[in-house]
């Protein structure tokens, strides 16, 4: 590789790389032309979401700790046709020509400018929708399986890049998608995922945006927790690369430690502890009760409630509280969790719209269960239209809890706190036999999350469930 001066000011790195593939597509009249479609060709505009129950997380926070992946027969098919299949026809079938990986350069500009490279140079116009589109078409034909877009930037224009990975991943590819990080916000992750896309990959050179080295961690770091948490409900695999370079060093070290350590943190997470208040009133008969529980998630999800202090009336204090507490220590028993979460398993969804909650534009999403199983709710769910974080879920059980219930409806509402989001309330109206309307509130607050592993005896002197 050459390197060559750039036009950088004093004091700033000049090295560009790949100068041929520079004069090529920067010289008029160097580069190949294709000859016109006799027809006019367009991408597809693409369907989404086709997963919608993929869109946001499940309200709960981080992975805790993160999940095992859990490959799909989709995955499987895909991995086999993108590499598998081609490797097998290059090795059986006669002839010199078997692609493998095809790289496809649907951007050569970049809305970055590291000083090693040329990207930045935004005379070169990108890919057109109708060569994107004859180009993945030709290697279908030539049999080759894996797709990776590349630039410059791929996502400059990201619905562009959307089209491309969508008609790519409908014509059997295994799709790789390789980005500087500062473009893909959460909703350009799951329109991307949403596609099938089968890796992305982050480049970042820094831990703080430098001169010459924009490629930093610091101004995506968002993006990047979001595409790292979300590949466990997509399926598809995050790489990191780093260019090592002179004046980068410090950073390739800290940068490598500063993941290392995250990840730790991720393993070492042993739950979180967070405080709850209970109310329940019944207007009919002028009774209220109120209390106040700590409650302790573990690492392993299950949970364990400390009561902290009560109050008002007696009956609700006796028999209802003490039942609630139970049940979800029920529920969240690790053996059940996987009965109660938002997944393809255990619901069918529906798009029902979009609307205004809390002043944020949610997709509605109406969730039905698959069986009538109590921990199960009939009803919709609100996903962030910008974080696809589910903010509200309301409805009612799936499976009525007694005979002395007529009916149950409730409001639980999630909200982030740091890049989490967690439940903050919870309002419900049980209408019971005999006694009519109650209704409970519960608040959540105080969320902080553990370090060390809880024991599971609890604090000396306060009631606890179990
Ligand atoms: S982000 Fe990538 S494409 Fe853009 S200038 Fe840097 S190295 Fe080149």
């Amino acid at each position: 590789m050459q390197p060559v001066e750039t036009r950088h000011g004093e004091g700033t790195s000049g090295f560009r790389l790949d100068v041929p593939l520079h004069d090529i597509l920067t010289q008029p009249g160097s580069r190949t032309t294709v000859p016109p479609a006799s027809q006019p060709q367009k991408l597809p505009d693409p369907v989404f979401p086709q997963y919608p129950e993929l869109l946001g997380d499940d309200g709960l926070g981080p992975p805790m700790p993160p999940p095992k992946r859990h490959y799909k027969t989709d995955h499987i098919t895909r991995a086999f046709r993108g590499w598998t299949a081609p490797w097998l026809k290059s090795r059986l079938l006669p002839g010199d020509f078997h692609p493998i990986i095809a790289y496809l350069f649907t951007e050569w500009k970049c809305n970055l400018d590291c000083h090693y490279c040329w990207a930045f140079d935004n005379r070169v116009k990108g890919m057109t929708e109708e060569i994107a589109k004859r180009s993945i078409d030709w290697l279908r034909d030539t049999g080759g399986g894996v797709l990776a877009l590349m630039g410059g930037e791929p996502l400059l224009r990201p619905q562009f890049a959307h089209k491309v990975c969508y008609y790519a991943a409908k014509n059997g590819f295994w799709i790789y998608v390789p980005t500087n990080a500062r473009l893909p916000r959460p909703q350009v992750t799951d329109w991307l995922a949403d596609t099938g896309v089968a890796t992305f990959n982050f480049a970042v050179d820094a831990v703080d945006e430098k001169r010459g080295l924009p490629k930093a961690l610091a101004p995506i770091q968002s993006y990047f927790n979001y595409l790292i948490k979300k590949q466990y409900q997509y399926g598809y695999s995050v790489f990191f690369n780093v260019n090592i370079c002179r004046n980068n060093m410090d950073d390739v070290r800290q940068l490598l430690t500063e993941i290392a350590r995250d990840s730790e943190r991720q393993a070492n997470l042993h739950g979180c502890t967070a405080i709850r208040r209970y109310v329940l009133e019944n207007p009919d008969h002028h009774k209220r009760a109120e209390m106040l529980v700590r409650m302790i998630c573990r690492e392993d999800g299950s949970r364990q409630f400390e009561v902290v202090s009560e109050d008002g009336w007696g009956g609700a204090r006796k028999h209802v509280f003490p039942r609630l507490l139970e049940a979800e220590v029920e529920a969240a028993r690790p053996d059940l969790r996987e009965r109660s979460r938002i997944t393809p398993e255990n619901y069918s969804f529906e798009m029902a719209g979009t609307e205004c909650v809390r002043g944020r534009l949610a997709y509605v999403i109406a969730i039905e269960p698959k069986t009538p199983n109590k921990y199960l709710a009939r009803g919709r769910i609100f996903v962030d239209a910008n974080e696809y974080a589910i903010i509200r879920v309301e409805g009612k059980p799936a499976k009525n809890p007694s005979f002395w219930v007529k009916s149950v409806h409730f409001v639980h509402d999630y909200d982030k706190s740091g890049s989490f989001w967690f439940p903050v309330s919870d309002r419900s109206v049980t209408d019971v036999r005999i006694f009519g309307a109650t209704e409970m509130t519960i608040e959540y607050f105080d969320y902080a999350p553990n370090t060390s592993p809880l024991s599971a005896s609890g604090t000396p002197g306060l009631r606890s469930f179990p």
